[in-house]
């Protein structure tokens, strides 16, 4: 016996969107507010490995999105010259999933989109919370559309920098700035670009990702202290400086860059709330609970994972304190370690110099292909 019958989601991002199409179909009445005014998302592509496909397959929007999207199995270092460095076949995948799926953002998100509303949840756009009010078993929200309504429960899933974790928590877990900052930007495929592959330079790195037969992207990664806001117009030209020197595609690339390439800056932070990531009937999840560097292109998938598992714990016959409790005690380990992995990826390779460099590539060549496979490892048990 499902024990809520009526749930409040803010964010109709990707965790929110997969946890309103798994909980409307546990027959709960699931409002999502969404702050964005439509449906549509910015963004170039994002990468689903085989532990966010299996939640997309619980979901119920697998085969939609391999249709859509490019799997692959392989990750290739190189030199910023374009030197073979190592070449790391993933651990991720079997049971019906591919290793990974990379996919064009904004088709992940139509996909889960019309999933939640074909479920039955009800989406509104333009919207947020503007309070929450606990009281015993229930929770009050104020919306900003004028309405207080009463709810079961409400899931915080609006992302790093979540109205409904400061609403609970206050400013304790504010997002904290990496000194890093990322760079995409969106170019036809080569033929020749069938898997991930990474450039590692000195202090900063590149690196192309597949999207489908015709598109991928290539992304950078270069320290940006002090959190500076780049001029929208002169990103092309900035990211041609941190890329300075980089050959191969990469240099084609960059030489190639106008004002109307669509590059896309995000400066990167973290988040890390410790349990339990509720109080009352309030609890929060996705990024706003966990966000990490996005290395292990796992942010989705952690999200996803807590929209499933979430779904599948409410599903069980108990009450809810209880289910909050059981559910921060099995996601915590897990996102805890793509985060602690993640940032110990960043943190080793923008901390690179001319005089580290040699000895950074041997380690790339005999020490990460047994460290991802033990992450890979577990990340490829069941959430
Ligand atoms: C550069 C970069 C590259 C990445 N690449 C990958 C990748 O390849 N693979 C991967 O899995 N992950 C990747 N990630 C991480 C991934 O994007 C996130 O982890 C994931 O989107 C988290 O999902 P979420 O639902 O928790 O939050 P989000 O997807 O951020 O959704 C939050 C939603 O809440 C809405 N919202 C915000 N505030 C409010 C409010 N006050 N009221 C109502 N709604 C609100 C937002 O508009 C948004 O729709 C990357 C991140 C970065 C920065």
């Amino acid at each position: 016996m499902v024990r809520v019958g009526r749930i409040l989601i803010v964010g109709a991002g990707i965790g929110g969107l997969g946890a309103g199409t798994v909980l409307a179909r546990l027959g709960i009445e699931v409002d999502l507010v969404e702050v964005r005014p439509d449906g549509a998302v910015l963004g170039i592509g994002i990468n689903q490995p085989a532990n966010s496909l299996r939640a997309l397959r619980s979901i119920g929007v697998l085969e939609e999105c391999l249709a859509v999207g490019y799997q692959f199995r392989h990750t290739r270092f190189h030199t910023w010259r374009g030197e073979l460095i190592v070449d790391i076949e993933s651990r991720l995948g079997g049971d019906g999933v591919p290793a990974n799926n990379a996919l064009p953002r904004p088709q992940l998100h139509r996909i889960l989109t019309a999933a939640a509303e074909d479920a039955g949840a009800k989406i509104q756009y333009g919207t947020t919370v503007t309070h929450l009010a606990t009281r015993p078993g229930r929770v009050e929200a104020g919306l900003s559309n004028g309405a207080t309504e009463t709810y079961d429960l409400v899931l915080g899933f609006d992302g790093i920098g979540s109205v409904t974790r400061r609403a609970v928590f206050g400013d304790r877990f504010e997002p904290v700035y990496s000194g890093c900052g990322a760079w995409r930007v969106p170019c036809p495929r080569p033929s020749e670009v069938t898997c991930t592959q990474v450039f590692q330079g000195i202090a900063s790195k590149a690196g192309l990702l597949p999207l489908s037969r015709e598109a991928m992207y290539l992304f950078a990664i270069s320290k940006e202290p002090g959190n500076p806001h780049h001029d929208p117009g002169r990103l092309h030209e900035l990211l041609r400086e941190r890329l300075a020197g980089y050959t191969g595609l990469v240099g084609e690339i960059c030489a190639g860059l106008t004002e109307h390439s669509g590059v896309v800056y995000s400066p990167m932070s973290e988040v890390m709330l410790p349990p339990p990531w509720y109080a009352g009937r309030v609890l929060i999840l996705g990024d706003a609970a966990h966000a990490a560097m996005p290395h292990l292109t796992q942010g989705a998938a952690m999200a996803l994972e807590d929209a499933v598992v979430l779904g599948a714990m409410l599903g069980e016959d108990r009450p809810v304190p209880e289910t909050l409790a059981a559910f921060v005690q099995r996601r915590y380990p897990r996102v805890k370690l793509v985060q602690d992995v993640s940032h110990g990826i960043l943190v080793a390779e923008v901390s690179t110099t001319a005089q580290t460099m040699p000895d950074f590539q041997r380690r790339l060549a005999t020490e990460l292909p047994s460290r991802m496979a033990v992450v890979e490892g577990i990340l490829n048990q069941p959430a």
